[in-house]
């Protein structure tokens, strides 16, 4: 979802590329807006993961306590705030319809991802033995990452698919990781690719 408000001082509609809006024109806050224009302007392509990391980067810049109303409703909806603060604007009922909402728009996220690293893996490795071998050694795993959300040791998990992806050290993965497989890799090192899966699945960059 991206926001809209009507500028006066612009003469047009101004979009927000994030799913938190101000109550003021996102090109220069000293113009002048419509009062009450503020609107969402339907659904976005983006990776709602990569939407809602915005708005934790906001709150971490203002600080809960310092949004708008509006802002502190969007913070809660999009779980990016603690419990207390969520409890400060929602009830528990509301707050069990968003955690369904919020479960669905992250899964679908992630579903996305999926697709992304499965077609680098399909077209940068040739061998038909390879691929076979690194997406079913880490096809567990991959349903967790979409359907659950577990990524791995560093991210707070028990383990998971990103110790996998990096070999990470201290992990059953250090030494049967992906970096520790010989696979032929076209336009890139296998270090590389670590790195490229990784940005995908992590920061939502493809
Ligand atoms: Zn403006």
């Amino acid at each position: 979802m991206k926001y809209k408000v009507y500028c006066e001082t612009d003469e047009k509609w101004e979009e927000f590329d994030c799913l938190m809006p101000r109550e003021e024109c996102p090109v220069d806050s000293n113009h002048t807006i419509r009062e009450g224009s503020l609107s969402g302007a339907g659904a976005s392509d983006e990776d709602y993961k990569v939407l809602r990391n915005k708005i934790i980067d906001r709150v971490v810049d203002e600080g809960f306590s310092n949004l708008t109303t509006q802002e502190k409703e969007i913070a809660s909806e999009n779980f990016c705030v603690s419990k207390a603060d969520r409890d400060s604007v929602h009830t528990i009922d509301e707050q069990v319809a968003f955690g369904i909402e919020y479960h669905k728009k992250s899964t679908i996220a992630r579903s996305k991802r999926r697709k992304v690293i499965e077609a680098e893996v399909y077209n940068r490795m040739q061998s038909s033995t390879e691929r076979y071998d690194l997406m079913n050694g880490a096809s567990a795993m991959i349903d967790a990452y979409v359907n659950f959300g577990v990524e791995g040791s560093l991210e707070g998990d028990d383990v998971g698919l990103f110790d996998y992806l990096e070999s990470r050290v201290g992990t059953p993965f250090e030494n049967t990781g992906l970096l520790s497989k010989g696979y032929n890799v076209e336009g890139m090192t296998i270090n590389e690719f670590s790195e490229r899966l990784m940005d995908v699945l992590k920061n939502g960059n493809y």
